[in-house]
């Protein structure tokens, strides 16, 4: 059997979300909270898994049909230092605490996270300045474990580095971003939160009682608005957080979109970077600079730019010729033997600043509840919101505790369930064991990665009831490798159309608009698209 790939088709089936029952317990509709979180990136997701800790009913309205689809799953995965921000910032104090927090919350959630640390390289006397001001911020902030190091001292963490001087920030790490966004819904699920996915706010008032706020969200399969009730609502909107609070008049920021784009390189240089390595970043730039950045599962980022995109699509996340070239040569520059099949995929993703072009440079994060009382805005939550983001979730706790009291619940699950590694790393022997118990081990879904088909049922059969192919991709790892889905998407659909019984038309990749099937060119079965023989 043949498909055809076409973007056209409105997509039925699989492509519809909640097809599994939106995750709930309030069967469906509408429903009536005590805190209600607009936007499932890992800052909501961060926020909803920590109120679920109490006796609190709780519900995630999220617009795209999975977490984690926003700027959560489109930026470099470094836990930060702490070093990069004005000491008296919230992004600094949150940059230091979240990073500090990571451990245990990894640890709880089978989330892989690597204190690799992070050479900050001067490369001439003109960037000497910029680098003593970071150390100044990271004294200031509390960053543990800075070091001043000459090149001697850089060569023997990094072989071959260049620079006349470094700052070696210990602390420093790397995490999958979107692992980690997941990883923290589906615990939250687990205990209780309710995440509404394909759901977009699009109106928020006061109710007529006075206590508490009525949002009006659209349910995107069926395109009916249903209303929610909730004491307290949390704006996590990313780059749509101003929007949501104007529909309450709450805070003034505008957010302007700033993209950063990046070129994935496959994981045969895994290993040739120990640790990041950025430039001094100006005291105006818009992002920390072009640098190379190792990811959790072995592949090297190059990026990411920082180039402010027009109003009219904040998720825009195409890639641009003219950066992609630049990244292109910076990485033939920094790493010498990169081949042109080294560059497997290109990805972008857009910062939510609350400074327009003409002004750049980076505004502090926006967390506020005073504006109107129950409302809380977290807007302009850029990096190090990732780092920051089980920081920012105790904060607005305690703002919801201060306003409606809480109590700690007796069953909460702070460790997340099940096997959430990856297989192919584990020892033989481990792996032939788990083959006998579950046999779907042993068959190789996605080559490039070594992903199973029990990773991939497991992704398939995800908590939250997420159904797209992005939803398996950013569970498993399928799709990942050099071959980009080559090998694998045909098995995996075969696998959905044999086993779960979901036509391949039905197939979109993140959302109604990316159908990934048309029809079929070559096969016996009904026409889809029904064009005249
Ligand atoms: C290029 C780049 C590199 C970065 N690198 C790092 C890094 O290395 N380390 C680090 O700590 N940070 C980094 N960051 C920052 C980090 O990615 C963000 O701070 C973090 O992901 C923000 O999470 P969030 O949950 O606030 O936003 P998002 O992930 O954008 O989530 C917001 C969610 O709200 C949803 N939403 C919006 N409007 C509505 C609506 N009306 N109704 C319902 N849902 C809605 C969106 O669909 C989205 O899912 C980087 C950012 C970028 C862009």
């Amino acid at each position: 059997m043949v498909y055809c790939a076409c973007f056209e088709r409105y997509p039925r089936g699989w492509g519809e979300i909640g097809l599994a029952g939106t995750v709930d317990g309030h069967g469906g509709g509408s429903g009536t909270y005590d805190v209600l979180v607009i936007g499932a990136g890992v800052v909501g997701c961060a926020v909803a898994r920590e109120l679920s800790r109490y006796e609190l009913r709780i519900c995630v309205l999220e617009m795209e049909p999975d977490v984690s689809l926003g700027t959560s799953c489109r930026n470099s995965g470094v836990v930060h230092s702490g070093i990069n921000y004005a000491p008296g910032t919230r992004r600094a104090e949150l940059c230091v605490l979240g990073n500090s927090m990571m451990d245990a919350l990894c640890a709880d959630l089978k989330v892989s996270m690597k204190r690799i640390g992070k050479l900050t390289v001067a490369l001439s006397d003109s960037d000497l300045p910029g680098l003593y001001r970071q150390r100044e911020q990271g004294l200031a902030n509390g960053t543990p474990g800075m070091e001043l190091m000459d090149l001697d001292a850089m060569r023997r963490i990094q072989p071959g580095i260049e620079g006349i001087l470094g700052l070696w920030t210990p602390s420093s790490g790397i995490i999958s971003p979107y692992g980690l966004t997941i990883a923290l819904a589906e615990n939250a699920h687990a205990n209780g939160v309710d995440f509404r996915l394909g759901h977009r706010v699009v109106g928020i008032s006061r109710a007529a009682d006075g206590d508490a706020f009525e949002v009006l969200a659209l349910d995107e399969n069926c395109r009916a608005p249903r209303t929610f009730r909730s004491r307290i609502v949390v704006n996590s909107a990313g780059l749509y957080s101003d929007e949501v609070g104007g529909m309450l008049g709450a805070g003034d920021g505008a957010i302007w979109a700033c993209r950063g784009e990046y070129y994935v390189l496959d994981r045969r240089l895994d290993g040739s970077l120990k640790t990041l390595i950025y430039p001094v970043p100006g005291p105006n730039d818009p992002g920390l600079g072009i640098h190379l950045t190792p990811t959790v599962d072995g592949n090297i980022l190059i990026g990411p730019s920082a180039v402010y995109i027009p109003d009219e699509d904040r998720r825009d996340y195409r890639t641009t010729a003219p950066v992609m070239d630049s990244l292109r040569r910076e990485g033939l520059r920094l790493l010498p033997g990169l081949a042109a099949g080294d560059f497997i995929r290109s990805f972008s993703g857009n910062r939510p600043k609350q400074t327009p072009p003409e002004v750049g440079g980076n505004a502090d994060f926006t967390i506020d509840d005073a504006s109107v009382p129950g409302f809380i805005s977290l807007q302009g939550i850029e990096s190090p919101g990732l780092t920051s983001s089980p920081a920012i979730a105790a904060e607005v706790r305690d703002m919801i505790g201060r306003r409606i009291g809480l109590k700690r619940r007796s069953d909460f699950r702070p460790e997340r369930l099940g096997f959430a590694g990856c297989f192919s790393r584990l020892p033989l022997g481990v792996r032939m064991d788990m083959i006998r118990s579950e046999p779907d081990y042993g068959e190789i879904i996605c080559r490039c990665e070594g992903i199973t088909k029990k990773e991939v049922r497991d992704a398939i059969e995800n908590p939250l009831g997420a159904r797209t192919m992005a939803s398996i991709k950013y569970r498993s790892r399928a799709m990942m490798g050099r071959c980009q889905g080559g090998f694998c998407v045909p098995r995996i659909v075969r696998m959905l159309r044999d086993e779960y019984g979901y036509e391949p038309e039905d197939c979109v990749l993140r959302g109604r608009s990316s159908a990934m099937f048309a029809g079929r060119v070559r096969d016996a079965g009904p026409r889809r698209l029904g064009a005249a023989s």
